[in-house]
């Protein structure tokens, strides 16, 4: 099922937009809230048998899409569609944080931080090396989980004093016993095979006040994918991740003593809730030394993540040259090790 949003006052296609928040005409300018978007213009064609092939309804080209994709662009007409019937049963999602960001607005931004990066090298800049940028809303397990942990330690305080010729040293030993329960609420989790679970960790924080009930013209004009993981498969990731929280939680708790030595600790976490949620993420692939980088921004807060391009030569001059900018010569230091993202 091919759903293309088309304009009730001149049949154009829309899409959503991040500035107004609304669905939008590019011709003639209309805006619709999402959730009253007239349905008699949401057209939907639905395929026939099991073999899916998805049409666009302005021109008749086949869709071409994986089968993770939930919703792109038509490409040979550009037009916006949702793939409705991949987004329905166990596939629909509950929330989404709506992109507020706009493509002009993430483009200028990679160019800045392209300008930023001081190592960049000569003409990158002037030359066409973006290949393509995308809006896409990636999929998402928010998970709210309860912890319950007990911790028992001994602790020392010492403490020193002389008298006469004499440097006493005196230790007392305690028995620390700590129990809590903690509450996370939305712990996020990528579900999807295609993003680096390190590159979308760092994409993060996302403003969760912002979430809204999953509606399907938000993702009109964007590139939506499904999940891969459900919520089972990636519940051991996200506990992992909490129960480093809640150690240095019961840490930080035992204070005051010289010395602390766990003699156990025991912290079991369980799931309250999970949803499906989708967030928007620009990437920007561009290329530089004959392979394909990323650039990727947080569509919700313009946090950016990725690595400027770096030119050798420059760098080499840079630890000739300068003496005083350590901080900055650090900083660049840590970019040639550091792999990945
Ligand atoms: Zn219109
Ligand atoms: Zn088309």
């Amino acid at each position: 099922m091919v759903i293309h949003y088309k304009c009730p006052d001149c049949g154009a296609d829309m899409g959503f937009d991040s500035e107004s928040g609304k669905l939008s005409c590019d011709s003639c300018g209309r805006k619709d809230n999402v959730e009253d978007f007239p349905k008699e213009f949401m057209f939907n064609r639905f395929a026939e048998g099991e073999a899916v092939e998805y049409h666009c309804r302005n021109c008749g080209a086949v869709i071409l899409t994986d089968a993770d994709t939930t919703a792109t662009t038509c490409s040979f007409c550009g037009a916006g569609v949702v793939l409705g019937d991949r987004l329905s049963g166990n596939m629909a999602p509950a929330k989404v944080i709506p992109f507020t960001i706009s493509k002009e607005k993430a483009m200028k931004a990679f160019k800045a931080w392209c300008k930023n990066g001081r190592l960049t090298p000569k003409g990158f800049m002037t030359a066409d090396r973006v290949k393509s940028i995308t809006g896409i809303y990636v999929p998402f397990w928010l998970y709210d989980l309860n912890s319950k942990a007990q911790a028992d330690a001994v602790c020392t305080k010492v403490r020193s004093y002389s008298r006469g010729d004499y440097i006493y040293t005196e230790t007392s030993y305690y028995d620390v016993h700590r129990s809590v329960d903690l509450n996370y609420l939305k712990v996020p989790a990528d579900a999807s095979v295609k993003m680096s679970d390190q590159l979308m960790d760092k994409l993060e924080p996302f403003d969760y006040s912002q979430l809204k009930d999953f509606n399907t013209p938000y993702l009109a004009g964007y590139i939506a994918e499904k999940y891969n993981y459900d919520d089972k498969q990636l519940l051991s990731r996200v506990k992992c991740r909490i129960e480093d929280y809640v150690e240095s939680y019961i840490n930080a708790t035992i204070t005051g003593y010289n010395t602390t030595a766990y003699k156990s600790k025991h912290i079991d976490t369980t799931k309250k809730q999970a949803y499906y949620t989708l967030l928007p993420v620009w990437m920007v692939c561009y290329d530089y030394n004959q392979a394909e980088h990323v650039f990727a921004m947080n569509g919700q807060t313009g946090k950016i993540v990725g690595k400027p391009p770096i030119s050798y030569g420059k760098v080499a001059a840079w630890f000739a040259g300068i003496a005083s900018a350590v901080f900055i010569l650090l900083k660049s230091a840590a970019w040639i090790i550091g792999g990945g993202f």
